[in-house]
């Protein structure tokens, strides 16, 4: 199927052909006819499945040229927002279209601009939005289309009144397109609430790590995770890694050590101001700095092309977040590959994973690397023995 053959304007074909993009992917190919129609939708896809560009396309399509605000994107942090609306810019650049973005720890006076400007598109995080709503500087009355993204993050980090709030700034007659990566009970409730009689879009299994990425866990005492580390970098042909740590302090202070021995390395957390961070990601994807540290913030959604390995220094906490995390390589049909490194003491996090996944994760040992204790690879042998 081409994009032609969905019913896209000329003008969003012409800039899809400028990006490469010849097909559909399976999510854009089941939403956008959907969404064309003006029918509300509740979609659940992988990270990595084309999702922006399937609610993004036909709302382009929808708007045709500038008039005035009617379509507005929430979604939970800054990152995401940027990234929208960059792919909002893209997909509409043969048509006059505007798109605004809003989003908190910058200043006022460019936002206030383009609202007052009438941008056909708002994209933005609830607090900031809710700002402007209460100063008077965005009007939702106009607003036809409302998307709600990664709705399972916002409830998570604390945005259920202010997305309730701007819902209800909207008219009753809008479409209502609602995205999240699960759908667990409290988000249902939420589309109830928000939407009319939604068609459902589920792409592949709600949770399972994707199929292109090759990830393992290497089993290595606490104190030797730093040593390990650097023996991957070195033997790993890499041009961008993706390190995550659970703590802030622990991806400042890899990244110390790393740069004390010469790599190429930013961190990314939420400590650091909104442009620290920008820049640190757009360094990241021009191939200016190879590694980047991250904590939680850059495993959902963030669109980071071409990573070529994710190593979880520290286990992740939420088993959700693993599946994001690894989510980051092996994007948009290349292979990528993933390694965790398990202390002693995380072992019980990792079978939270597994069981999450439904699936065992390969243990393995670098070889040539001197262990201070062997790792133990057979996780199931050691299962087997208790049961008996
Ligand atoms: P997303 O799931 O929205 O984060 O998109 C993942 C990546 O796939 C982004 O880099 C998109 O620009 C890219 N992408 C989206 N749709 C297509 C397509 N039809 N063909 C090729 N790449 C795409």
């Amino acid at each position: 199927m081409k994009f032609s053959d969905i019913g896209l304007s000329k003008d969003i074909c012409k800039a899809l052909a400028d990006k490469g993009y010849e097909t559909p992917t399976p999510v854009q190919e089941q939403a956008i006819p959907i969404i064309l129609k003006g029918k509300d939708i509740i979609g659940s896809a992988q990270t990595g499945t084309g999702k922006t560009a399937a609610f993004a396309l036909p709302v382009i399509h929808l708007l045709k040229k500038h008039k005035r605000t009617r379509c507005l994107v929430l979604t939970p942090t800054r990152e995401l927002a940027i990234q929208i609306q960059e792919q909002f810019v893209a997909y509409s650049k043969f048509t006059n279209l505007q798109v605004a973005l809003i989003y908190g720890g910058v200043g006022y006076g460019a936002q206030r601009k383009a609202l007052k400007d009438k941008a056909d598109v708002v994209v933005g995080t609830p607090g900031r939005l809710l700002d402007h709503i209460f100063q008077g500087t965005l009007k939702l009355d106009e607003i036809e289309i409302l998307i709600l993204d990664e709705v399972d993050r916002m409830l998570d980090m604390g945005f259920i009144e202010d997305v309730q709030k701007i819902v209800n700034k909207c008219p009753k007659d809008r479409q209502t397109l609602l995205f999240s990566a699960t759908v667990p009970d409290v988000v249902k409730r939420m589309a109830k609430w928000a939407q009319r009689d939604p068609e459902e879009v589920v792409i592949g299994q709600r949770v399972s790590a994707a199929d292109t990425v090759d990830h393992s866990i290497y089993p290595v005492s606490s104190i030797q995770k730093f040593d390990l580390l650097i023996q991957f970098l070195e033997q790993w042909d890499y041009q961008s890694v993706l390190i995550f740590t659970r703590t802030r302090v622990g991806a400042d202070r890899i990244a110390r050590w790393a740069k004390q021995i010469g790599h190429n390395v930013q961190t990314m957390h939420s400590d650091m101001p909104q442009r620290m961070r920008q820049k640190a990601l757009a360094d990241f994807k021009s191939g200016a700095t190879e590694i980047l540290i991250a904590t939680d913030i850059a495993s959902r959604g963030l669109d980071i092309a071409g990573v070529s390995h994710v190593l979880n220094y520290d286990v992740p906490q939420h088993a959700e977040d693993y599946v994001h995390r690894i989510g980051r390589t092996g994007r948009a049909n290349s292979t990528g590959e993933a390694f965790t490194l398990m202390g002693s003491d995380e072992v019980a996090d990792v079978h939270r994973i597994e069981r999450y996944i439904g699936q065992e994760i390969p243990r393995r040992k670098l070889e040539g690397f001197p262990y201070r204790y062997e790792p133990n690879l057979g996780k199931t042998q050691r299962r087997k023995k208790r049961n008996r």
